[in-house]
C-alpha cells in the first residue's frame, strides 16, 4: 500500500488550499518510514481499534489502517477532517487489502471514523479504542494526553510523538533536572519510556524544534480515585511552580500555611524539607490522601 510522500502531501494541501498553521500545530509527516516505524514501534495489529489525535491529511492514519486496524481520528480542522475518508480510499481502495493483506475483510475507508472536534474536549469515543497513537500537535500536546488518558479508560497503551524536550520530560525519572509536573502526572496513568528521536527534516513545514517517539503503558488499576487525582495534581502544579524551594514552603499555600504543610508531610511519612523533583507520584498521593 502506498504512504503519503512529499508530493501527495503537497497536492493535498494544493487541492484543499491549506497553508499549514502553527496555531494547530500543523506539521505534517511526508516519510512513509517514519510512519512505519511509529506504527510498528506502537505494536499496532488488525485486531486492535486504535485513536489518532491529528490525523491532518492522513499520512500516519494510513500507515495505522494498512495493519488492518479500525481507526478514530479526531481532527478539529473541518477541511482535514472532510478530506481523510477520501484520501484513505484513493490510496486504499475497496478493492485492495485488507483481505490482501491477510487481516480483517473490510476496506480501508469503513475501518476510519473520523470525529470532526476539538480533541481538549471531547468525551466520547466511538468503538472504545485500545491504543493511542498520534503526531500530537506541539502547543496542546500533554494536556490532550492526559485529557485523553483520563477520559478514555479503555486505552491500554499508546505512542506519541511530541517535541524532544516534552518528551524526554514525560519519561523523566524521579530526581532529574527534567522531572517536572508532565512527569509526575504521566506517572499517575502508566509508565513511559522514549523510542527514539524523528529528524525535523520528515515534517513539512519542517519545525524549529527536534521530535521524539514516547510509548506508554498504562496501569490496569489506577493507583487512585479520580478525586485523589485531583487532589494529587494540585499538590503537583504547587510544588512544581516553585520547584527550588522546600515542599514545606511551596505547597504552603494550598496546605494552610507552613506549618500546616510540615505536619501533613510528617503524615504521609515524607521529610518536609525535601523538594518535588525528588517524590514518584506514589508520594505526591500519600500527601494527598494525609490532608483528608
Ligand atoms: N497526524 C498528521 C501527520 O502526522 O502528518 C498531522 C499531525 S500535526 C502535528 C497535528 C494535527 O492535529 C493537525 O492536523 C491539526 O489540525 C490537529 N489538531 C490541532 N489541534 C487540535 C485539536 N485541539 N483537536 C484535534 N486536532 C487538532
Amino acid at each position: 500500500m502506498a504512504l503519503l510522500g512529499p508530493a501527495e502531501i503537497r497536492d493535498l494541501a494544493e487541492l484543499l488550499g491549506i497553508q499549514p498553521t502553527k496555531k494547530l500545530g500543523q506539521n505534517f509527516v511526508i516519510d512513509a518510514n517514519t510512519v512505519r516505524r511509529i506504527v510498528k514501534a506502537a505494536g499496532v495489529t488488525a485486531t486492535d481499534t486504535v485513536v489518532e489525535i491529528g490525523p491532518g491529511l492522513g499520512s500516519l492514519t494510513l500507515g495505522l489502517l494498512e495493519t488492518g486496524a479500525s481507526v478514530v481520528a479526531v481532527e478539529i480542522d473541518k477541511r482535514l477532517a472532510a478530506q481523510l475518508p477520501l484520501t484513505v480510499e484513493r490510496y486504499f481502495p475497496r478493492s485492495q487489502a485488507p483481505s490482501a493483506l491477510g487481516s480483517r475483510d473490510r476496506p480501508g475507508c469503513t475501518a476510519l471514523t473520523v470525529v470532526t472536534q476539538d480533541a481538549m474536549r471531547v468525551t466520547e469515543l466511538p468503538g472504545d479504542p485500545g491504543i493511542l497513537v498520534a503526531n500530537l500537535p506541539y502547543n496542546i500536546s500533554v494536556p490532550v494526553l492526559l485529557h485523553f488518558l483520563d477520559t478514555f479508560r479503555g486505552i491500554r497503551s499508546g505512542l506519541v510523538m511530541v517535541q524532544a524536550e516534552v518528551g524526554q520530560r514525560l519519561a523523566a525519572p524521579p530526581g532529574s533536572k527534567i522531572y517536572g509536573s508532565p512527569s509526575v502526572k504521566a506517572a499517575w496513568f502508566g509508565h513511559w519510556k522514549t523510542s527514539g528521536s524523528v529528524s525535523r527534516h520528515v515534517f513539512w513545514p519542517v519545525p524549529n524544534v527536534d521530535s521524539i517517539l514516547v510509548s506508554f503503558s498504562l496501569r490496569e488499576t489506577p493507583i487512585g480515585t479520580e478525586q485523589e487525582r485531583l487532589a494529587t495534581f494540585a499538590l503537583v502544579d504547587a510544588a512544581f511552580q516553585q520547584r527550588r524551594k522546600m515542599l514545606r514552603q511551596a505547597l504552603a499555600e494550598v496546605l494552610g500555611g507552613s506549618a500546616a504543610a510540615s505536619a501533613t508531610m510528617q503524615r504521609a511519612g515524607l521529610d518536609p524539607t525535601t523538594r518535588g523533583e525528588q517524590l514518584t507520584v506514589d508520594d505526591f498521593l500519600a500527601i494527598a490522601r494525609a490532608m483528608a
